[in-house]
């Protein structure tokens, strides 16, 4: 996978991905990050990337020219035109169901606002997908990115350790993960679930299910509607959402 950063920070973006898990990724060249300063390919003596917005308002807008010869230029160096991701508040909500997807492709091209955003004629011209990371508006596209990077790369193979870890993790079956513990069995007087330290893997693996189950149901009861359940799972759920409706009748019933 090679990600390509179109922005005005590019230290940020190496920054941000050269640490940790992201880090060792890219020193064994499992990922590959070419962060382009958009300044770069200013037009202007002075080096300017943005202007006033035309019919007033606040703010500072990206230019259009300095951006498009950033993105022509990684388009000439690949040979080819891949996805263009603008992160954007007013784009699609980043999912697991969308990082499963853009983790198949071979180059990816982020493209980074910042100020008020970027001259709506080149975004016309060069993106394929507009992404937000969720219902809040940032200073700068640099980490979503980030935020995007990090979540695609632990899906392109040999990036985590154990490739079993991304596959149970929360979102997996839109389910979220059962509750996770570690040395010691005793920790200020509680105690880890007997089930765990029991080595039977089978009833072990039916209480992991069953406690994902319980906490999608209490934090997001909506995932379960699209859950991957067996038959007996699906009674597991009946049972708690009926034992749900007893402990906390609704108002007509109070
Ligand atoms: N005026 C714009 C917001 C500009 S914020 C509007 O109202 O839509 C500046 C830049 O930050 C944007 O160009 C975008 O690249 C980035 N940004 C801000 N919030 C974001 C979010 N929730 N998700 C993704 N990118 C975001």
């Amino acid at each position: 996978m090679h990600y390509h950063v179109l922005t005005l920070f590019p230290e940020m973006i190496e920054q941000g991905m050269g640490t940790s898990i992201m880090g060792r990724a890219m020193e064994q060249g499992l990922i590959r990050l070419t962060a382009t300063n958009i300044r770069d390919f200013s037009t202007n003596k002075h080096m300017k990337v943005d202007d006033y917005p035309y019919g007033g308002g606040a703010g500072m807008v990206m230019q259009a020219e300095p951006v498009y010869g950033a993105w022509k230029q990684v388009t000439e160096s690949i040979g080819y035109k891949p996805r263009v991701i603008y992160l954007t508040p007013q784009g699609k909500v980043f999912q697991q169901s969308m990082v499963e997807d853009f983790a198949r492709e071979q180059d990816l091209v982020f493209l980074c606002g910042h100020y008020e955003g970027i001259d709506e004629r080149v975004l016309e011209e060069v993106v394929t997908d507009y992404v937000s990371i969720g219902d809040y508006v940032l200073t700068g596209g640099e980490l979503p990115a980030l935020v995007m990077m990090d979540a695609i790369s632990r899906f392109v193979p040999g990036v985590l350790n154990n490739e079993e870890s991304a596959e149970f993790d929360s979102f997996h079956d839109n389910l979220l993960e059962y509750p996770q513990y570690s040395r010691p069995a005793e920790w200020m007087g509680k105690k880890v679930p007997d089930v765990l330290l029991s080595g039977h893997h089978a009833n072990i693996e039916k209480w992991r299910r069953e406690q994902s189950i319980l906490r999608t149901l209490h934090n997001r009861p909506e995932l379960l509607e699209d859950a991957v359940l067996s038959k007996k799972e699906k009674q597991y759920l009946e049972q708690l959402r009926r034992n749900m409706a007893q402990e906390d009748p609704s108002p007509c019933e109070k």
